[in-house]
This record gives structure tokens, C-alpha cells and sequence, in this order.
């Protein structure tokens, strides 16, 4: 292969992997902000249940509350028992007695059915406690490993940078222009020719040309897309 044609497959080469680095650094902070997101997204659920849980307590309270206040009653009424002046205001009493009696086992049933929901909310808050925690520990270690990352491509990127710089300025001037205009257009400039196919646009080439690229001393373009062509044999 001719000098020329090696550099501009040097070139190409370092221009997909400067553009590959370049995607990453935008990529990479997008993959923090899913973590960040999904963080918070288990922070929301987990005060959601919070505040579930603090409401269910104060209804609890205010019911056993409640159930004290009649129990008292009860017990007023009972001492007027005693007083009753005759069967019928003794009958009245005993009656509200016993629907003050009847409120009172409403009320425990509703704080056992409460008391059910708790348990449960408290146990979901757990798991929901435990998911921040996970979540935090991703995050930690996603940014951890994204700075490693920037890290590293940055350095990468300003070797590869200065040896594209190298190679452009031993390659004749015209010939810059045409990989820098091939590239513009097609996103890449120079690729295989083999088995007599483009492999940028995967369009046959015709043999002459074909056999011209073999020789590789004259720089070859596709006829379909322009991009410049190279052979290169295994072994
Ligand atoms: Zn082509």
C-alpha cells in the first residue's frame, strides 16, 4: 500500500475513534441523569408512604381517642343507673348503654382494620427505604465511574488529536481536502474495497478499477460514493 493510502486509513481510523470519545462524553452524563432520575423517582415513593404511614397514626389515635371519650360516657351512665327514678328511665339509659357499647366495638373494629394497614404500609416503606439506599449506591458508583471514564477519554483523545494533526500535515494538501470533503458528506472517507464490493456503500466496483485499488498507487474512488478505496489482504 501506498504511503498516502496508509495515512488516510490512519486518519480514518482516529476520526472514528475521535467521534466515538466525543459520543461518549455527551453519553455519559446522560447515563448519571437516569440514575439521578431513578433516585429520586424512589425517594418520591418512599414519601409517598411516609406520608401515607403519619396519616393512618393520627386516624388510629383519633379513633382510640374517640373510643376513650365513650368509655367515659359508659361510665357516667352507668352511676345514673343507680339514680334512676323509674323502670322507663332506667329501660332509657340501658338503652344508650348499649348503643354507646355498639359505637365503641365499630371503633375497634376500624383501628384493627388500621392497625392491618400500618403493618402493611411500614413493611412497603422498608422496601421502599431499602430501594433509595440501592439507588444511591448506583448513582455513587455511576458517577464514579463516568469521571474514571472522561478521565481517561480526555487524555485519549489528546494523543489521538495530535497524532490526526501529524498526519494531516504529511499528507499533500489536496488530498486533506478531498478526505475532509468525503468525510463532510458520507461520515466516513475511506474504506475496504473487497471482493470487488464499496464496503462504504456496498456497491460492486468494476474490475479495472477494482485492480487499481489492488495496486494502490494512485488514490481510488468509489464511482457510487465517492469514498476513497483501499485493499488490504489478511496475512
Ligand atoms: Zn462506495
Amino acid at each position: 500500500m501506498r504511503e498516502e493510502v496508509r495515512l488516510l486509513v490512519k486518519l480514518q481510523a482516529l476520526d472514528t475513534w475521535i467521534e466515538e470519545a466525543e459520543r461518549l462524553k455527551v453519553s455519559l452524563p446522560q447515563q448519571i441523569q437516569k440514575e439521578t432520575r431513578a433516585l429520586e423517582k424512589a425517594k418520591e415513593h418512599l414519601g409517598g408512604l411516609q406520608g401515607e404511614l403519619r396519616a393512618l397514626e393520627l386516624e388510629r389515635r383519633s379513633k382510640e381517642r374517640e373510643i376513650n371519650e365513650i368509655g367515659e360516657k359508659v361510665g357516667e351512665k352507668k352511676a345514673k343507673l343507680f339514680q334512676a327514678k323509674s323502670n322507663e328511665e332506667y329501660a332509657a339509659i340501658t338503652k344508650e348503654i348499649e348503643m354507646l357499647k355498639e359505637k365503641i366495638s365499630q371503633l375497634e373494629d376500624e383501628v384493627i382494620l388500621l392497625l392491618d394497614r400500618i403493618e402493611e404500609v411500614k413493611m412497603m416503606e422498608q422496601g421502599a427505604r431499602e430501594e433509595v439506599k440501592e439507588k444511591e449506591r448506583r448513582l455513587q458508583a455511576a458517577q464514579a465511574e463516568a469521571e474514571r471514564q472522561l478521565q481517561e477519554t480526555e487524555k485519549n483523545l489528546q494523543e489521538r488529536r495530535k497524532e490526526r494533526e501529524e498526519i494531516s500535515h504529511r499528507l499533500a494538501r489536496r488530498t486533506y481536502q478531498l478526505y475532509e470533503k468525503v468525510r463532510k458528506n458520507r461520515g466516513n472517507a475511506v474504506v475496504q474495497a473487497q471482493n470487488y464490493t464499496c464496503q462504504g456503500c456496498h456497491m460492486e466496483i468494476p474490475p479495472q478499477t477494482f485492480l487499481e485499488v489492488r495496486k494502490g498507487e494512485t488514490l481510488i474512488q468509489c464511482p457510487f460514493c465517492n469514498r476513497i478505496l483501499y485493499y488490504w489482504e489478511e496475512n
